[in-house]
């Protein structure tokens, strides 16, 4: 795993908008795994950001996000549909076909929404670059404790933590936020890049545990150990339970100081 520790949540936000943008220069068709709640949305204003400048444009791009509640309606502004439309699908060019979520108005039909999701990303070639946050009980997506490794996208009941954590935004009743369809942690796995990003001191725990714990179903996000291109950015806050933490920096500054590779053309 890459470890990038930095000072504000700002330079979190920008160093993971650097990534995509690279990632969307060098293929505009690209397909991004995108994530809700508060810590992506300093991403997403700095990609519209960059958006507005010119700089870049989603116009081929395709999304999947990692997760929804079931029953709640798209328009509904407790939906993660919504989260989505309000900062960022409705701010750049991104077209609405290209767009997806694990949409289930009516809980009968999880079963083909779920097996459809799989199947849409895979049709479109896979994710390029999954975009993660974690959950102070070490969940991505809705993966929570004792997810299988091997999960593909289903239905997951939340722990009574993440609903409580949900529902001081969610009026009760607006929605059965007990239920969700979220992609597993297999489909997050095949990702052909991932990148977590982590605030605050409520996150230093998980995320620990996650880096430097085993892996280990209690720790849905220790599964990210077993994929080979994952960079984890992380303020000082949510890093400050990481015991390696003083040779994450070095590593980051060797790397950084280091010229580029030459290119391979033939071996
Ligand atoms: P948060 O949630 O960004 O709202 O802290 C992250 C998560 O639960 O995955």
């Amino acid at each position: 795993m890459k470890i990038v520790i930095l000072d504000s949540k700002d330079q979190v936000a920008t160093t993971a908008a650097d990534i995509v943008e690279k990632l969307v220069r060098n293929k505009p068709n690209c397909t991004l795994g995108l994530a809700t709640g508060s810590t992506p949305v300093r991403l997403y204003e700095e990609l519209t950001r960059r958006f507005e400048t010119g700089r870049l444009s989603f116009d081929q791009v395709s999304t999947f996000n990692l997760d929804e509640f079931i029953g709640i309606d798209q328009r509904d502004i407790w939906s993660y549909a919504h989260y989505m439309r309000e900062h960022f699908f409705s701010r750049v060019d991104l077209q609405e076909d290209n767009t997806h979520l694990p949409t289930c108005i009516d809980v009968r039909d999880r079963r083909l929404v779920c097996e459809t999701y799989e199947y849409e990303i895979r049709d479109r070639g896979g994710i390029d670059l999954q975009i993660l946050g974690i959950g102070a009980n070490g969940h991505i997506g809705f993966n929570e404790p004792t997810s299988s490794l091997g999960s593909r996208t289903r239905v997951k009941t939340l722990t009574p933590q993440t609903v409580e954590d949900y529902s001081q935004e969610v009026e009760q009743g607006e929605s059965d936020s007990r239920l969700a369809i979220t992609m597993g942690i297999a489909t997050i796995l095949d990702a052909r890049k991932i990148v977590l990003l982590a605030m605050g001191r409520a996150k230093a725990p998980a995320l620990s545990a996650a880096i430097e714990g085993p892996v280990a179903a209690m720790c849905p996000a220790s599964s990210l150990q077993l994929h080979r291109d994952v960079t984890v950015i992380a303020d000082a806050e949510a890093a400050a339970d990481l015991k390696y933490l003083e040779y994450y920096r070095s590593v980051q500054e060797v790397d950084w100081s280091l010229p580029p590779p030459t290119r391979i053309t033939r071996i």
